[in-house]
């Protein structure tokens, strides 16, 4: 399959609603990451999703609308919790996915079989504009091979998928970086699934108490089942075998001087770079969360684009607003591996 590079400009908005009008795939950029978009409706369009990325059958996809009646108009739920209303009026258009009770329309393969799904109304105006062109819901993960770091630019989905999918639609770089905040409510008590963009204090500032599942910050042990069934994947993960470092900056930087050696590379904050031997990689300053959620993918493909690196001793935030989800990120990308040398 030739993959068609397109544009952000109206003609080629148009080419892209007609591609996923006919059952189609198009990535799109989204303020979180790009997205690899089918029409949510069509469950056979859908499966091309899961063979396009090689994801596995049992994760269900995110549903992106663009405009808040859609969610009635296309039957997506069976019922709005009163508190997805007063979420969406806060946090939408934005990185916030919502998970209610499942409606009609919702084929069995967007939902992986659960009895809910995740919607987001994503504040990118290309996606909006790709989705109203489309004329319907679209059903879009991330836009990468499944495990491996999701993209951020256009190119990274060409690295991934050229030859796999329809069309790419090359909208810049993505804002926030990271994918979005989901939210659970269709349990009994709203629930954090993955944090995101949209920080716990924020979601709580508006409708109360939240929990915050055990998988976003833990490992789950073999015989533990996922609520998001995402989390029990590894992921985000570039080739090299990562290594997360909990230390001050005088303790880390004197740990990876000691690895002087040429397959090894510290992922770190800005500060750290110029008193580090090894080749580093930056996330942003200490305390700027939203520069590390912003660099972070961005930065582990760039570590994929060395093939001499094969070791990566990464510097992570404290699990705090924006850092929980970068500390989610980047403990997944290690795959739990940790050397602590001082507590956060
Ligand atoms: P991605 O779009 O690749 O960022 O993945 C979507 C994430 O949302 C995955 O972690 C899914 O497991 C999660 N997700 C989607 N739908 C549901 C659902 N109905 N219940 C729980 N988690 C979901
Ligand atoms: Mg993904």
């Amino acid at each position: 399959m030739n993959t068609l590079l397109l544009s952000d400009n109206e003609k080629d908005i148009k080419t892209a609603g007609e591609i996923l009008s006919r059952g189609g795939l198009v990535a799109i950029p989204t303020e979180t990451v790009y997205g690899l978009a089918a029409n949510a409706l069509d469950g056979n369009a859908v499966k091309n999703i899961f063979k396009a990325k090689g994801r596995p059958m049992d994760n269900p996809l995110i549903v992106h609308i663009a405009d808040f009646d859609d969610i009635k108009r296309f039957s997506l739920v069976s019922e709005i919790p009163e508190k997805a209303y007063k979420l969406s009026e806060r946090f939408w258009s934005g990185p916030l996915t919502m998970i209610m009770p499942k409606g009609s329309a919702i084929p069995d393969e967007v939902s992986a079989g659960l009895d809910t799904v995740a919607i987001r109304f994503p504040s990118h105006k290309t996606a909006q504009a790709v989705i109203k062109a489309a004329g319907c819901p679209l059903a879009a993960p991330s836009a990468n091979l499944s495990g491996s770091p999701s993209p951020t630019t256009a190119a990274h989905v060409m690295s991934d998928l050229n030859g796999r999918i329809d069309a790419v639609l090359d909208g810049g770089e993505c804002s926030v970086g990271l994918e979005s905040t989901v939210i659970t409510l269709a349990a009994e008590k709203p629930r954090l699934l993955r944090p995101g963009g949209i920080t716990v204090e924020q979601l709580e500032s508006v409708i109360g108490e939240i929990e915050v599942d055990d998988a976003v910050l833990n490992r789950l042990r073999d015989d533990e089942k996922a609520a998001s069934p995402g989390m029990k994947y590894k992921h985000y993960a570039p080739k090299a075998k990562v290594t997360l470092v909990f230390s001050s900056d005088k303790a880390y930087i004197d740990f990876v001087n000691e690895k002087n050696e040429k397959d090894t590379a510290a992922l770190c904050y800005n500060g750290d770079a110029e008193f580090i031997k090894l080749r580093t990689y930056t996330l942003g300053d200490k305390d700027d969360y939203k520069s590390q959620a912003h660099r972070l993918f961005k930065m582990l493909r760039k570590i994929d684009g060395n093939p001499e690196i094969k070791k990566v001793y990464a510097r992570c935030p404290k699990p705090d607003g924006v850092g929980m989800a970068v500390y989610n990120r980047l403990i997944r990308a290690a795959g739990f591996e940790v050397i602590t040398l001082e507590e956060l």
